[in-house]
């Protein structure tokens, strides 16, 4: 808000109080004026006409009914008890009931008076039913006056809130009152020709309008302007923080490709590059000449070699006389990296060393001379790559895999290792709707892989329900035979995990009497052993020594093993879309063709049949992106939980997207042509910027 007025403690609102503004701030998190005109209503109710009792059906929204009570009754024995009672008009009658409250409700109902009923219209035993239904006396004059309020907002509330008198109505009340005296301080924040290129409305009539408003029209040019003015505000941050820090941060300048990246291009790398690959070379060989930080995200699907692209880029940093790393979430995948950046670079090419937390003393000390005096190159590791302890001499790049598993502190603590900061490319392998990342990541460069190498068959994904076992049996012997390796994996989630771990003994059990030893033999990983005997177990499959490996999702991120062509999925019904496409990613990694196979109960609910439809569809990590954004909403996508970023209050990513991207698109044309916001008629969006106090930290950027 750009007025001083919204900033004000919530205790000073009239109305308020200490006592109402510590459960604000308690329940709702409303600590200013401003949060309170920001606490939208999550709905709005018709009040502009009753339902008739034969009318009310259970799949409508809250309904609003006029009828005189003709009974009340306390029934049932402690967790049953519960208030019942009857109202009828001229078509029926309608059943109430409350579950708490009750002596109080009961108290306030007076039988024989007519009643305006309001409530989610329900069926129980096959007759109409409301629980906890809004009560108020049928007063036709008072009535009439509430006709000039048609849409009645609701706000979320807590039965905390509801104490101090805090419920829907009292929230109203408070914001009605807020408006009454302050609307004249909200002033408007985006330009008039803005205004006028998008048709907004303007903003004190928009915080009014999505409040109170008069009619439905009046309400979505409201929303509409809200929308607008959020997701604009918050790209015209990201890109302008994106600016400001291009300006403010030089960056090592890789100038030339020398020996490192020739010899390994033309000498070592054992296949031809794919057209995505080249082109994102080509990006990062930009960004890293220019003397100003590359902060570049890198999305691909599992397996479209994104990793070879960090070497590469990784080889030129070294050319320049610059040391580079490779921060993973696990040890397992630094220790994968480790594998597969010494099986591409070989031996006496260019010195590569591990660190994790495992790392013996002795050697660690050796790692951290050696990255002192500039002569470890390379060095792939957990975020024991951060600790203070370690000490470069000159960082160039670092690599990041998985960044959602970093926080922003993280990132901003390895930036801290060097004057220059280094250059960072965050790798993803779960790919983001576009308009995700837009926000999430708005203010880092994006670049995509999308095409796998050459020579890969697509996966094929079949969904089998318990009844078609015996094929799923088949195909594993089948691929047992030509040498394949395959993987089960059972879900495991945290409220059951006893249950799952039964789960996953049991189907080892049954895997093992289909699969008899000596001529098979099964490895198992699950969350409940130690490192060292899970490290153990994959290693076995790893080295093609087991031909199962039965597991929980400890395998998700991360294992490579090309020999494996099937995945079978158990209970994928409970597997989330982003997840069962993670763990599909880990086969399909050879030549051969691959499988991917969903077990299911037999009743899938809506949702669930959505996942596996469309896993069975598509094998399109950023289609399946999408859907899964649709499914469960943007908050909820891997990664975005501990974002701040999408803390949205009216703008929603999965259904605004088309909004977003003219925003975005506004916000570009805008900084293009006006980078410092100085044009005149820019200078309303400037104000934000300089009300923050000054400059930006390296730590507040993210
Ligand atoms: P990602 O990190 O994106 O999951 P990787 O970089 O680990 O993918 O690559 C997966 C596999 O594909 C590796 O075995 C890698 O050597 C191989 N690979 C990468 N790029 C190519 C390519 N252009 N042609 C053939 N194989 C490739
Ligand atoms: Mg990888």
């Amino acid at each position: 808000m750009n007025s001083q007025q919204f900033q004000t403690p919530i205790e000073y609102l009239k109305g308020v109080g200490l006592a109402r503004a510590e459960v604000l701030k308690k329940e709702l998190r409303i600590f200013t004026f401003e949060d309170l005109l920001k606490h939208f209503p999550y709905k709005y109710i018709d009040r502009t006409r009753f339902y008739k009792i034969k009318d009310v059906q259970p799949d409508m929204p809250y309904v609003q009914v006029l009828a005189r009570l003709i009974s009340k009754e306390i029934i049932g024995e402690k967790h049953t008890k519960r208030l019942v009672a009857q109202a009828k008009d001229d078509t029926g009658i309608i059943e109430l009931v409350w579950f708490q409250s009750i002596k109080w409700v009961e108290k306030t109902l007076i039988p024989g008076k007519a009643y305006v009923l309001f409530g989610k219209p329900g069926f129980f035993n096959g007759k109409a039913q409301m629980a906890h239904p809004e009560m108020e006396l049928y007063n036709s004059g008072a009535a009439q006056q509430r006709g000039t309020l048609t849409l009645q907002p609701a706000y979320n509330s807590t039965e905390k809130l509801k104490q101090f008198t805090l419920d829907s109505k009292g929230l109203q009340k408070l914001i009605a009152g807020l408006l009454d005296q302050h609307a004249k301080d909200i002033h408007e924040n985006i330009p008039a020709y803005l205004l006028n290129r998008f048709k907004l409305a303007p903003r004190a009539d928009s915080y009014r309008n999505i409040h109170f408003p008069d009619n439905a029209a009046q309400l979505n040019e409201a929303i509409q302007r809200l929308k607008f003015e959020e997701l604009f505000f918050l790209q015209l941050k990201l890109l302008k923080n994106k600016l400001t820090r291009a300006s403010k941060f030089k960056g090592n300048i890789f100038g030339t490709v020398g020996h490192y990246f020739n010899e390994f291009y033309h000498h070592k790398l054992p296949f031809e590059l794919t057209n995505s690959q080249k082109r994102v070379l080509k990006e990062i060989r930009i960004d890293t000449q220019r003397g100003v930080q590359m902060n570049r995200l890198l999305q691909g699907d599992v397996g479209s070699g994104k990793t070879v692209v960090a070497l590469m880029s990784m080889l030129i940093a070294i050319d320049n006389g610059f040391q580079t790393c490779i921060m993973a979430p696990t040890e397992i995948l630094a220790n994968q990296h480790f594998q597969t950046i010494k099986s591409l670079v070989g031996d006496d090419f260019v010195e590569v060393a591990l660190l994790t937390g495992s790392v013996p003393q002795k050697k660690r000390r050796v790692i951290h001379e050696k990255l002192e005096d500039g002569s470890l190159k390379i060095l792939i590791g957990t975020h024991a790559l951060i600790e203070d302890k370690v000490r470069y001499q000159n960082l160039g790049l670092v690599v990041i895999d998985e960044q959602h598993r970093f926080g922003v502190e993280q990132r901003a603590k390895l930036w801290r290792k060097n004057i220059v900061p280094p250059h960072i490319l965050v790798m993803t392998a779960t790919p983001i709707p576009r308009t995700l990342a837009m926000t999430l990541y708005g203010d880092l460069d994006v670049s995509v892989i999308n095409e796998l190498p050459a020579g890969r068959k697509p996966i094929e994904t079949k969904h089998f329900y318990e009844a078609q076992r015996l094929r799923m049996f088949g195909l594993m012997k089948q691929e047992i035979t030509k040498g394949r390796q395959i993987y089960v994996v059972y879900p495991l989630i945290q409220e059951s995990e006893k249950l799952d771990l039964k789960n996953l003994m049991d189907g080892t059990e049954i895997m093992s009497r289909e699969f008899p030893l000596p001529q098979f033999r099964i490895s198992v990983v699950h969350g409940k052993m130690a490192a060292a005997d899970k490290d153990f177990e994959m290693q076995r499959f790893i080295k093609g020594e087991t031909q199962i490996m039965v597991a929980t999702t400890v395998i998700e991120v991360g294992v490579n093993v090309p020999n494996a062509s099937v995945m079978i999925i158990e209970n994928a019904e409970r597997f989330g879309l982003s997840q069962l496409h993670q763990l599909r990613g880990r086969v399909g990694r050879g030549a051969e063709q691959s499988y991917c196979i969903l077990m299911t109960c037999p009743k899938l609910s809506n949702d669930g049949r959505i996942r596996i439809n469309t896993m069975v569809k598509t094998n399109n990590g950023f289609e399946i992106a999408e859907i899964d954004m649709q499914l469960r909403g943007p908050g909820n996508i891997e990664g975005t939980q501990q974002s701040g970023v999408l803390d949205l209050k009216v703008a929603n990513l999965a259904t605004d997207q088309e909004l977003l991207i003219t925003a975005r698109k506004c916000v570009e044309d805008i900084l293009t042509k006006d980078p410092q916001l100085a044009l005149p008629e820019n200078l309303l969006l400037n104000q934000p910027f300089q009300a923050k106090n000054a400059g930006l930290s390296w730590d507040k950027i993210s």
